[in-house]
């Protein structure tokens, strides 16, 4: 993309400060992290409701990015590059993005509907790409940002355009469809996802075929209702209707398609209800675009399943592996890296990439391009994989090439990675999926996913209970509530948390060896690691004369000086810290000695989630104001006061002082209904179904036949069982599992690695995937009825179980 800034500065109406040298832009970043920011970029500072990117300009200005769109200038930067000066960036963005569009002609095709609209996308894409160059939304980029991001991806060369629209608003898809402005519209399921926004259903939907305002053509399923709200021609398809533009008729994996007194059948790759929606659709788009019968029997079975967001998954020698093995164009090369660069828990970066189809470019350009997109985010290695991308890349540094993905198996040496982030990108030709197997470690079929996007609503929203200056200390004891320690603090340091803290110095030296670097306290350092605990750069909690004086000596020993420790204050929880007697001969060490120095004073509260206990919390907070300023009078530094927990930060914000300490909330766990509703699902335990059979009457289910048959009914078996922390009191007909969203009541005993559930009412097969907790149960129902709490149930999944960490 390239086009020039004064058009913009005229459609934004905005005021500009700084020297405009005649500037052509390459590139549109909203994302302070990516590595693609350079000097051609336009950087929009946009501002969310908890972040604000307007913080960043300054860092980006170092690294050479010279144009922004700014709602103000940050302090001090008037002179330090251009600024053009809006009162809404988002607005800006959209604004610029609907400009770029109107500088190109060609059928664009707008998709829309709650569900299937990235598939669609993405088979479309597929089945259309060897007639048409096509240019497409990346991902599930549909929303406000997403779309604009999305339309600056086009160029001259393309001639088709297939973009998806997604809303949670009202209002939010005029904006959109003046963006994309398609010509072709495609409904795809319409369901009741995201209903949230809306009043109605029926509100919902005309909101949605606002998109095709201006649309001939809409193709959609079938349906009176929807087509009487349309203004368009529909083009419908069914399986019902034999009045629709196309009718389909299934039979075992062929379907038929009847169109125009035509009759063909095509092989399809998926039997389940949606893809075959998902396929009618396409296959509908495709005869409306007068793709030949031949073409459309060949490429159908060739679907594939579409990973829709790009995740992290534990590799082979302790690497992490970003797979995206199903697509190679260029737009999507640059958002696998800036994912590579997010997620990189490891200093070594490898990439893993084939030859790039579909950019629309000459050859030579397009290489030229990649070649240099590698270059800037500095890859330790790249392995190209195809005849075209290595004679284009093969002398480039760092790069190693194959003709083929077989003459790369045929030398793949597992040695040969080791402590390393590899993103592994190809097109679907290229069967890099193969590789994927080889390098990810040996699958376990129950996992815990980790979703990072919650996490960070999550967090967002404790911020948003917050002053803005007050800090905040994550709690990542105990591998991270059961969530996976480093990968979890990786992000934490990303989102600029002041504060890590774990349990025992082991946890801390696991943190910094995996790279991390922000402050880290220890709460319960054990006298023996205080040494290990200097080497690392590790903080200790500092909770008795005792351990004080130990500590002191040590350092002495390691020569230190004014080593950051943290004072705990005993105020009620009657765990850890000094109580007032202590206070005096605490405060005479403490001044005589500069080896250490008093980084923080806190204390913890014993019922900040249960506000009748609100005067005992009160006490608390005297008993901790009146020790922390006692101890404050005396020092010459001036330490963080803190005392907040989740919970506390919910009920007691006026409590904040300078650092809050976030745990269980972050991981989506809040301590009441109300606190819950605003937090979203961070874990999901995960598994599949091994087995299903028929049990009759008078049979029995499970050890000690504690389940007796009465009617005759259908099971499943699922490997998980108490060995990876599922307690044995949720069986027994106590808890429950979800399979396609129903309820399985659990039979029997639970068993050390499997469990039996009930499935006679539910619809499915054996390999389905079955939710342990995570939306339903949640923890808080498992807690509930288990008569514990949901910190227990999350910190007892075994190790044994993977962790699986993703973005959206
Ligand atoms: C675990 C812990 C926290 C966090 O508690 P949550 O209830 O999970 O927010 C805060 N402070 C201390 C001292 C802790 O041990």
């Amino acid at each position: 993309m390239t086009f020039s800034l004064p058009h913009i500065i005229s459609i934004l109406d905005a005021k500009t400060v700084g020297t405009f040298n005649n500037f052509t832009i390459e590139n549109v970043s909203i994302d302070s992290r990516s590595l693609q920011n350079s000097t051609g970029t336009l950087f929009f500072a946009l501002k969310g409701l908890n972040h604000d990117a307007h913080e960043y300009i300054k860092t980006l200005i170092s690294k050479g990015v010279q144009y922004f769109v700014v709602e103000f200038i940050p302090e001090g930067l008037e002179q330090k590059a251009n600024f053009i000066i809006v009162s809404d960036t988002k607005i800006a963005l959209q604004q610029t993005a609907k400009y770029y569009r109107s500088l190109f002609n060609f059928p664009i095709i707008g998709i829309t509907g709650s569900n299937g609209k990235t598939i669609v996308k993405e088979w479309l894409n597929f089945l259309l790409s060897p007639d048409f160059s096509v240019v497409r939304s990346p991902k599930s980029y549909n929303s406000q940002v997403g779309v604009p991001l999305s339309i600056f991806g086009i160029n001259e060369n393309h001639n088709l355009g297939i973009f998806e629209a997604g809303i949670s608003l009202k209002g939010e898809m005029s904006i959109l469809e003046e963006i994309i402005e398609p010509s072709i519209g495609i409904l795809t399921h319409f369901g009741t996802a995201h209903a949230e926004g809306f009043t109605s259903e029926k509100e919902k939907l005309e909101e949605k075929l606002s998109l095709f305002k201006n649309c001939k053509t809409v193709i959609l399923e079938a349906n009176k209702e929807i087509e009487n709200l349309l203004q368009n021609n529909p083009f419908t398809w069914s399986f019902s209707d034999q009045s629709a533009s196309v009718y389909f008729e299934k039979n075992g994996s062929q379907l038929k398609v009847i169109f125009n007194n035509t009759t063909f059948e095509v092989t399809v790759p998926f039997q389940d209800e949606i893809s075959l929606k998902n396929i009618a659709t396409c296959i509908t788009t495709l005869l409306f675009l007068k793709v030949s019968t031949q073409k459309i029997t060949e490429r159908i079975p060739k679907l594939f399943p579409v990973e829709i967001r790009l995740e992290a998954k534990k590799g082979i020698n302790n690497c992490v592996l970003i797979d995206d093995s199903y697509s190679s164009d260029y737009q999507s090369i640059k958002i696998a890296l800036d994912f590579l660069e997010q997620q990189k828990l490891h200093k070594k970066k490898t990439i893993i990439l084939s030859d790039v189809f579909q950019s629309g470019l000459p050859i030579d350009v397009l290489y030229e391009k990649v070649g240099r997109v590698l270059q800037n985010n500095n890859i330790d290695r790249i392995i190209v994989i195809g005849e075209t991308i290595s004679s284009y890349l093969k002398d480039l540094p760092n790069v190693i090439s194959f003709n083929s993905t077989i003459d790369f198996l045929k030398q793949f040496n597992t040695q040969s990675f080791q402590n390393e982030t590899i993103l592994i990108k190809g097109a679907r030709s290229f069967n890099f999926d193969e590789i994927v197997v080889l390098l990810e470690e040996k699958k376990h079929e129950t996992v815990l996913e980790i979703d990072l996007d919650a996490l960070t609503h999550n967090l967002n929203f404790y911020k948003s209970k917050l002053n803005p200056e007050t800090k905040i200390m994550v709690m990542v004891k105990a591998f991270g509530y059961g969530n996976g320690g480093f990968e979890i603090a990786k992000l934490l340091e990303h989102l600029k948390i002041n504060y890590l803290g774990v349990a025992f110095a082991d946890e801390g030296v696991e943190l910094r060896k995996a790279g991390i670097s922000i402050p880290i306290m220890v709460m319960n350092p054990e006298m023996h690691s205080f040494s290990t605990m200097i080497a690392y750069d590790l903080e200790p909690e500092i909770y008795s004369i005792n351990e004080l004086n130990e500590f002191v000596k040590i350092a002495q020993q390691k020569n230190v000086a004014s080593y950051p420790i943290h004072i705990k204050i005993d105020t009620g929880m009657h765990r850890l810290g000094f109580e007032k007697p202590q206070l005096e001969q605490l405060i005479a060490i403490l001044k005589e000695t500069n080896l250490v120095e008093v980084k923080s004073i806190f204390s913890h509260l014993a019922t900040s989630d249960d506000t009748s206990f609100r005067a005992f919390t009160l006490e608390q907070y005297k008993r901790y104001t009146e020790a922390s300023e006692q101890i404050v009078k005396n020092l010459k530094s001036k330490p963080i006061l803190h005392i907040l927990n989740t919970s506390g930060i919910f009920n007691y914000p006026e409590f904040q002082l300078n650092m809050v300490r976030l745990g269980i909330g972050l991981y989506g766990v809040g301590n009441s209904d109300e606190e819950n509703q605003k937090l979203q699902n961070v874990s999901t335990l995960k598994s599949i179904i091994s087995q299903i059979r028929e049990v009759l009457p008078e049979e029995s289910v499970g050890y000690g036949r504690k389940f007796r048959v009465t009617n005759r009914m259908k099971i499943a078996t699922i490997p998980i069982g108490y060995a990876d922390g599922i307690r044995r009191a949720w069986g027994n007909e106590k808890g429950f599992v979800s399979i396609n969203d129903q309820k399985a009541t659990i039979l029997g005993n639970i068993c050390m690695d499997m469990l039996m559930v009930d499935i006679t009412n539910i619809d499915c097969q054996e390999g389905d995937e079955v939710i342990i907790f995570g939306k339903s149960p949640t923890v808080v129902e498992m807690a509930k009825t288990l008569d514990t709490i949901p910190y227990e149930i999350l910190t007892s999944i075994s190790q044994r179980v993977k962790r699986i960490f993703f973005k959206n």
